[in-house]
């Protein structure tokens, strides 16, 4: 047992796509070895993390295209880029999530990106147990970034936010329930807030309603982040620098945090 799984990290390490999709699916179904892939991964000396982006929304706000532009400006970066799409409201995800993210197969052959869909098969907590254990996996096995794309319906995003080093919630004009649900506490995990669909009527006056929103919360602390708000068109892309440099100033803020810590 345990030379297989020694197998599949050292194959996942050196890219293998296959390998990694094994040791993800073992994370899902909660296989009896699962204890001995994650000792063999992290207890071995070297740890490595990945930052990990969480991105979460309402269904049709944008996340995968959002995701698909950001996987291309990382590439550029030369960064080794995971992506987990989580779909809490769906028990059996594989299939028909996969469906959508056909949008992202322009980097389906590229060997620095993973791209996967998680399901919840297993029992122990499913999604919320199973999606911070793929993130430490692909961590270990040498992934710069992962994105952790999930569909906001209230719990999910606390989930996500626990498991992201930025977590960025997507609105859009026009959704009806787009501000309300920022209102309902979504400024409490967001790190970043886009405003998506910035070609659409309503997008000035939802940057305008979330700015003040954010400008007239009260800080918990002097040193407190303030969400930033980004306008994004991602079908253009249109400002997805923007949002890379909103999420480089949040790690940047996390940083200094931790230095000022020690
Ligand atoms: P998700 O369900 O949040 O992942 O949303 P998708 O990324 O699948 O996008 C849902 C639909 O909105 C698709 O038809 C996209 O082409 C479209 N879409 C995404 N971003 C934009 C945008 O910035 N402007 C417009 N007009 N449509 C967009």
């Amino acid at each position: 047992m345990s030379t297989d799984v020694d197998e599949l990290i050292t194959a996942a390490r050196a890219h293998d796509a296959r390998a990694l999709g094994k040791l993800i699916s073992m994370v899902e179904d909660d296989d009896p070895a699962l204890p001995a892939l994650m000792s063999a991964l992290l207890g071995a000396g070297v740890q490595t993390r990945s930052y990990v982006i969480g991105l979460t929304g309402a269904p049709g706000v944008g996340k995968s295209t959002t995701t698909s532009a950001l996987i291309a400006l990382l590439r550029e970066r030369q960064q080794r880029v995971g992506v987990l799409a989580v779909d809490p409201t769906s028990p059996i995800t594989g299939g028909a999530l996969l469906g959508d993210r056909v949008r992202m197969q322009v980097h389906a052959t590229d060997a620095d990106v993973f791209i996967r869909s998680m399901a919840s098969r297993g029992q122990l907590g499913g999604i919320a147990a199973a999606t911070p254990r793929a993130v430490q996996i692909l961590g270990a096995t040498g992934f710069d970034v992962v994105l952790v794309e999930t569909v906001g319906v209230g719990q999910a995003e606390v989930d996500i936010a626990a498991t992201a080093d930025t977590t960025v919630v997507l609105l859009a004009p026009g959704m009806g329930d787009g501000i309300q649900t920022a209102k309902a506490g979504v400024l409490e995990v967001a790190d970043i807030l886009v405003v998506n669909k910035c070609d659409r009527d309503g997008a000035d006056d939802a940057v305008r309603e979330l700015r003040t929103m954010v400008a007239t919360t009260p800080q918990r602390e002097p040193n407190s982040w303030r969400p930033i708000v980004v306008r994004t068109t991602a079908t253009v892309p249109n400002g997805i620098d923007e949002l890379v440099e909103a999420i480089d100033k949040h790690r940047s803020w996390l940083e200094s945090q931790r230095e000022s810590e020690l």
